[in-house]
């Protein structure tokens, strides 16, 4: 089991800074403090400024969750494990207990240790009727290491949850997490921060009165469909040629233009409604730890 969670769940992937994720400027500041401060100077973050064992983040899908969990394990020179939660409870089947009890087992020897857990409300989800046996034991089970991580002062474990459906969470859950952050869609200025960053990899004439339109058309946009948008831009150039991909020469790709945007524009729609942002809004006023 050592074995499979190190070449499993255990992850080295490319190191992720806090730098790297576009805007969402009031969470990765209190991310930093909440946490990455507590894990690289335990000796001055005791009693009450003491390492919470429980975060959790909050918000549509593809904002950059779980690139903040990485940037946490990386910043905090951590070990990152990361799981989604459904894989938990389908490829780990009938062993899932075992494989959490050895987790929290492992994160605690290689301490410090952040553990990311994707999709959080599918195991934590309220009691249903239909709920099996084995899914009540897991989460039980996780529960119990939630509460034993860390219980020495000097631990230096953080379980990560993020999830799209914090309103799935039952109260047991909601309470371990004692930290809640809300990870919005960006704002104009962290989607224009993002397109910046994305079109410097490529050749492209795209003026700032381009990025101030695209910037504009783009509301409602998580970060990951600003992603999808610009590689769909990028095909652009290389689709108007219309030869054969095998003889193009690198030198005659033209560059990206405002035009192959509007076209990617066309086909795309925001992945978040309106109405189901509201839902965070309101989580967030209820349950989140910061307004
Ligand atoms: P989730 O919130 O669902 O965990 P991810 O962190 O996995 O989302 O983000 C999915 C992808 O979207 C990332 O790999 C990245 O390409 C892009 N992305 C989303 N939000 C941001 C952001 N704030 N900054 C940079 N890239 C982002």
């Amino acid at each position: 089991m050592i074995e499979r969670i190190t070449k499993e769940i255990m992850q080295i992937g490319d190191p992720v800074t806090f730098e790297d994720i576009a805007g969402l400027e009031g969470a990765k500041r209190l991310v930093v403090e909440l946490v990455c401060w507590p894990m690289q100077r335990p000796e001055i973050f005791t009693g009450l400024r003491s390492l919470p064992k429980g975060l959790l983040l909050f918000g549509p899908p593809g904002t950059g969750k779980t690139l903040i969990g990485k940037a946490i394990a990386h910043e905090s020179g951590a070990t990152f494990f990361s799981i989604s939660a459904s894989s938990l409870m389908s490829k780990w089947i009938g062993e899932g207990e075992k494989l959490v009890r050895a987790l929290f087992a492992v994160a605690a020897y290689r301490q410090p240790s952040v553990i990311f857990i994707d999709e959080v409300d599918s195991m934590l989800c309220q009691r249903s009727s239909d709920e099996n046996e084995a899914s009540r034991r897991l989460k039980t089970e996780f529960l119990v290491q939630l509460d034993g991580a860390g219980t020495k002062s000097t631990d230096r474990v953080l379980v990560v949850g993020a999830t799209n459906r914090p309103q799935e969470l039952d109260e047991a859950a909601r309470r371990r997490f004692v930290k809640r952050v809300h990870i919005p869609l960006p704002d104009s200025a962290g989607r224009e921060q993002l397109l910046r960053r994305l079109l410097q990899k490529n050749a492209h004439s795209i003026a700032d009165a381009d990025i101030a339109n695209i910037v504009d058309k783009t509301k409602g946009f998580s970060g990951a469909d600003i992603h999808t948008l610009c590689g769909e831009a990028a095909m652009g150039p290389l689709r108007e040629l219309h030869a054969d991909i095998r003889r193009i020469r690198i030198n005659d790709v033209p560059p990206i233009t405002a035009k192959h945007f509007a076209a990617a524009l066309a086909s795309m729609r925001p992945s978040v409604s309106d109405a189901e942002m509201l839902h965070y809004r309101k989580w967030n006023e209820e349950f989140g730890s910061f307004l």
